[in-house]
């Protein structure tokens, strides 16, 4: 269970990222974060993880308080928590295998899978991984020379690599043509079901929710100004 409970962010330059939130995500949810450029969605889903240090209120992962100045802390959430950026962010001259290698985390196995050592519990991991998102043939080629769509889904594959128990994907389908990141929402929903990870994803339109989102929660101005249904909601949270 992730549990905010009156968090606020303010940034060093004084700027308000979250106001007073308040939000209860329950173990295998699949939530996804709608509102404007700006409101806060990427602020929020970062403090989850600690890549945003909060600075008021209280925000707890697993029954465990999160403490942005616990490095050891910080270190062991991230461990089970997985994410997916806009941008891939994958390692574009290295295969697509060792890619998803890196999910097996540690920067000493990062080394490893860079330098082409890998344990093979490890590579079978990243196998099932890859299987699971439909791109298991790509293994060996070089992640540069996929599509969008299919680099996403490597990223996707690192994620589950990592066994988490929670994916953040902040704003993983913005960079793709509408069929594209249909494709790839489905993915992500299908791992939420199959596996019951916990799953907050943000997107910029409430459309592109419709078909995934079991709950959504609308953000404006660093504030949670809508959490419902996908049927309650509307465009203009
Ligand atoms: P969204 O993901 O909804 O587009 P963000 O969470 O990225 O919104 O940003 C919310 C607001 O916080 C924006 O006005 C943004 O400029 C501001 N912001 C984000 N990061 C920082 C930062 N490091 N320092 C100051 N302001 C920031
Ligand atoms: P994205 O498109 O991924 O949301 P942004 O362009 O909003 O990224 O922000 C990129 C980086 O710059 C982030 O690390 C964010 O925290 C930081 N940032 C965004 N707005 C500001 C700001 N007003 N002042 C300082 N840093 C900011």
């Amino acid at each position: 269970m992730i549990q905010f409970e009156n968090v606020d962010v303010v940034y060093p330059n004084g700027f308000q990222g979250l106001r007073n939130v308040n939000l209860r995500i329950n173990p295998g949810e699949f939530v996804v974060i709608v509102g404007l450029s700006g409101a806060g969605k990427s602020t929020l889903v970062r403090t989850i993880n600690g890549l945003v240090p909060y600075t008021a209120g209280k925000l707890t992962v697993h029954d465990e308080v999160v403490n942005p100045a616990s490095r050891t802390g910080i270190r062991r959430l991230r461990s089970k928590i997985g994410m997916i950026f806009q941008s891939f962010n994958l390692v574009n001259r290295i295969s697509v295998l060792s890619n998803v290698l890196v999910g097996r985390s540690s920067y000493l196995s990062t080394w490893r899978s860079l330098l082409g050592w890998y344990r093979p519990e490890d590579k079978d991991i990243a196998f099932r991984s890859l299987e699971r998102v439909g791109i298991v043939e790509k293994a060996y080629v070089r992640a540069s020379s996929l599509s969008g769509g299919q680099q996403q889904r490597v990223a996707i594959a690192r994620v589950l690599a990592q066994d988490p128990s929670v994916i953040l994907a902040d704003e993983p389908v913005a960079s793709l043509d509408p069929p594209t990141a249909h494709m790839v929402l489905q993915d992500l929903k299908r791992i939420n079901q199959e596996l019951g990870i916990t799953t907050i994803v943000n997107l910029h339109h409430l459309d592109m929710a419709r078909r995934y989102a079991d709950r959504v929660i609308g953000m404006r101005a660093g504030e949670v100004v809508f959490d419902g249904t996908v049927d309650e909601a509307t465009d203009t949270a």
